[in-house]
């Protein structure tokens, strides 16, 4: 689903932020993205969405080298690869049902197809009865919801989490990794960088550390190996 050949990534200023790396992702796969700061995560995920240009290498998503594509087909990529960020980034004057739907529209589904899929989406993050309200209205944990319901509604192939819980208390975080652990049963790739430690040492699922632009480390059933 996704394989990253020899990557290096070296930027203008001279700095390596990842320096030789190899890696393959299978599909339906859920891995954590683990290291210090500088590491060379942000790096990673930037180059998988082709906000940055690898130096060296070839990235492979469902099969295409998306380093040999044009900036036009940017946005079909963006159709395969989804984002939820720490900071939710959700639209603060439209309703959760808006704000999901909107993410349909600009792909330009139909009505019809809006209407289907908004509200399946929304059941499948525990959120059917709150459609109508605002995001100040809700926790951190049910925006950070909303905005994986947003992030799948177009059902991308591939989910990349990037510090979904790092903002949200213990409590919530797990609402949100167990929504994160339902969508992936279901086949959705999933691709989470993250510093939550209790969270990966007790999901059991595959991680990979990287350190100074290197994988130090990739175990099926990882830990997260820091202190913190
Ligand atoms: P992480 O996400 O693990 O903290 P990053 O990928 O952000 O790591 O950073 C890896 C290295 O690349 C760091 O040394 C960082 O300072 C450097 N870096 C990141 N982005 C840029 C940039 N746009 N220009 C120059 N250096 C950068
Ligand atoms: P339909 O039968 O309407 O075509 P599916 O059978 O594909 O829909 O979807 C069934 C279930 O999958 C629903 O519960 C829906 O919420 C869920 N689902 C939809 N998109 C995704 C996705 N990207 N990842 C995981 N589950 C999804």
């Amino acid at each position: 689903m996704i394989e990253f050949r020899n990557i290096h990534k070296t930027y203008d200023n001279g700095v390596q932020a990842l320096n030789g790396i190899n890696l393959k992702i299978n599909k339906g796969e859920f891995v954590f993205l683990v290291g210090p700061s500088g590491a060379g995560k942000s790096t990673f995920i930037k180059l998988l969405l082709k906000e940055e240009e690898p130096s060296d290498g070839c990235i492979l998503v469902d099969n295409e080298d998306i380093t040999r594509f044009s900036r036009r087909k940017v946005p079909y990529l963006r159709r395969k690869i989804s984002v939820v960020f720490q900071d939710f980034r959700l639209l603060e004057e439209k309703t959760l049902y808006e704000n999901v739907a909107f993410a349909m529209q600009v792909v330009g589904a139909s009505p019809k197809d809006i209407r289907r899929q908004v509200p399946m989406v929304l059941g499948m993050v525990g959120l059917s009865d709150r459609a109508k309200q605002y995001p100040h209205q809700l926790s951190g944990g049910e925006k950070q919801r909303v905005s994986i319901a947003r992030a799948i509604v177009n059902r991308p192939i591939i989910l990349i989490a990037d510090e979904p819980t790092g903002n949200l208390d213990p409590e919530t975080a797990w609402e949100v990794m167990k929504v994160l652990r339902h969508i992936s049963r279901r086949g959705t790739t999933i691709l989470m960088a993250t510093h939550a430690k209790d969270i990966v040492d007790v999901m059991q699922q595959r991680v990979v550390a990287l350190e100074k632009g290197r994988i130090v480390r990739d175990a099926q059933r990882g830990i997260y190996g820091y202190e913190t």
